[in-house]
């Protein structure tokens, strides 16, 4: 039997979970299919649930058997779970990419900071462009957010459109580039959506977001109020938020000086592209220290209370050119997001305790989301009309709620998929017909480990119950040819009664010896085993933990 077309839809990330996303879209048969990649992005891990993991990375096992079968792979915007996979997991594809100028630039000044990144080719797509790539037609759509150069996409195929909304907001008053484009929308209507996949982020707010230009209202006034020196932190990323907080400063008759590497490599990117026409020039750090308290402003990287960046930096006293003392003012114009609020909130009250104010979102209007609420929501089906909705980018709280306010809002089709559900979308009615590889890959050091290998797992329970090391040397009659050594790593020193744990441990491994028969002795990992349970069971008797316990057994 010859296949029949089918048109298909798989998260491979950022369903189910906030970050990153990467989306694929089939069209063939099942003989004779071709794939369009969106986005490839990454998500940050938290310290203490994946010690020592730097970045989540996408599984793309899929994609790398389907090579042969990638149409190309499609960037919406620059932001990290949208972008932040490609120089990881390009090599594995080599497929061609595609994105509008400033995602294209940033992510080149990106690649370029990091030593050994692989060259990317990136072909540049005009703003509103069109691009056709095998049975894919598809047409970039200027949605706001908060970052510039954001795109719907319109994806035709000869099964339907798709629209496959990226992130977005809607923003009648955006402080850089054009509205989201409701007449274009609404025209993808009048012609037919057969699908929307779209931003959940926001789904369980209700209303409408704020202006990005009421946000540069507020940060205007405490800009122009401050009596000293004031530091403003945002999303390097945000260059329409760069340009307001420019704005004020230079009404304000305040210099900007940028903190931080990713500020100033958005900035350069931004300034080459034309996105900071107008905007004064910024001024390096170095510059800081000459300038009068009332006369500068220092726009600094770490909103996200990353301990390396400037802001941290500056609260804990460490940043060789910027300072900060009693009765300046802080703006965060950023909110945490989610996993980092412990870190923000260190900075936040390491500035206060040095009698510095901080001003957030929780009193002033200094930050608003880039995605859509739920009137935002509604307003989007409304203009596209779509038969089948499937809510994407968020955790599976926003995915559901997201579904219910579509069936209320009459879609005909909702459906709620994860990670590696395979949906077709056409013909007949939409279903989730497979299931497909997917999962996750941990940036560790240099290298990519699979999520499910054992390191990290082990590496959480080291640092949360340390561990013992017991070296034996047995002779041939099975008794100790030295005494044994024992070492412990990250375990209290003493118990409650101050007995030392290294006594304890050793106590167990020479009272589990001598308990055992002597053939059994003999035998080496009898012996390993029942000295393990032995010391762990004597610790955690003292201390209710169990370490991990390492025994190496010599026989000589
Ligand atoms: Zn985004
Ligand atoms: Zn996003």
């Amino acid at each position: 039997m010859a296949g029949y077309d089918e048109l298909l839809f798989a998260p491979l990330g950022g369903v189910g979970e906030i970050g990153m996303n990467l989306s694929i879209y089939g069209f063939g048969s099942r003989q004779r299919r071709q794939w369009l990649v969106v986005d490839c992005g990454v998500s940050f891990a938290s310290e203490e649930h994946l010690p020592g993991v730097d970045l989540i990375l996408p599984d793309i096992r899929f994609l790398i058997e389907e090579r042969k079968n990638i149409a190309g792979l499609v960037i919406t915007h620059g932001h990290e779970d949208h972008i932040g996979a490609l120089i990881d997991l390009w090599p594995r594809l080599k497929v061609p990419v595609y994105a509008t100028p400033f995602t294209a630039a940033l992510f080149e000044a990106k690649r370029l900071s990091e030593p050994g990144a692989p060259e990317i080719p990136i072909n540049v797509v005009p703003i509103r462009g069109r691009l056709t790539l095998g049975p894919f037609a598809i047409d970039f759509i200027n949605v706001a957010h908060s970052t510039p150069e954001s795109n719907a996409l319109a994806i035709r195929t000869p099964a339907g459109i798709v629209l496959h909304t990226g992130d977005w907001k809607i923003d009648p008053t955006p402080l850089l580039g054009a509205p989201t484009d409701a007449a274009k929308l609404s025209a993808l209507g009048d012609e037919g959506v057969l699908a929307l996949i779209g931003d959940s982020t926001n789904a369980v707010r209700e209303g409408h977001s704020p202006s990005e230009s009421d946000v540069a209202k507020t940060l205007a006034e405490l800009i122009r109020t401050a009596p000293a020196r004031v530091a403003v932190t945002t999303f390097a990323s945000h260059v329409g938020r760069l340009r307001a907080v420019a704005d004020a400063a230079r009404a304000a008759d305040r210099e900007v000086v940028l903190v931080g590497r990713a500020m100033e490599r958005v900035a350069q990117v931004a300034r080459e592209i034309g996105y900071l026409d107008g905007v004064q020039d910024f001024r390096s750090a170095e510059a800081y220290g000459y300038l009068p308290p009332d006369k500068v402003l220092a726009l600094c990287t770490g909103s996200q209370g990353e301990p390396r960046a400037a802001l941290s930096r500056i609260a804990r006293d460490e940043h060789p050119e910027v300072t900060l003392s009693r009765g300046d003012r802080v703006i965060f114009s950023s909110r945490a997001i989610p996993g980092n609020e412990k870190a923000v909130g260190e900075v936040i009250n390491g500035l206060i305790t040095q009698g510095i104010e901080v001003i957030t979102d929780r009193t002033h209007l200094v930050h608003v989301s880039g995605h859509p609420r739920r009137e935002e929501l509604r307003q989007m089906i409304g203009w596209v009309r779509p038969q089948i909705l499937i809510p994407a980018h968020g955790e599976a709280l926003h995915l559901n709620e997201h579904a219910e306010l579509a069936r209320r809002a009459g879609v005909p089709q909702v459906l709620v998929c994860r990670n590696g559900d395979l949906v077709r979308l056409a013909p007949g009615k939409a279903a989730i017909v497979d299931e497909i590889p997917s999962g996750r890959l941990y940036k560790d050091g240099s290298l990519l480990v699979n999520a499910e290998s054992r390191t990290i797992g082990a590496r959480r329970r080291l640092s949360f119950a340390g561990i013992v090391s017991v070296a034996l040397a047995l002779d041939d009659k099975g008794a100790f040819a030295a005494d044994p050594e024992v070492e412990l790593v990250g375990l209290p020193e003493t118990d409650a009664t101050g007995v030392s744990m290294a006594d304890i441990a050793r106590d167990a491994v020479e009272d589990a010896f001598e308990s055992m028969p002597k053939p059994r002795r003999r035998d080496p990992d009898a012996v390993a085993e029942a000295v393990r349970r032995a010391v762990r069971g004597a610790i955690a008797q003292r201390w209710n933990k169990k370490p991990i316990c390492h025994v190496h057994v010599l026989t000589v």
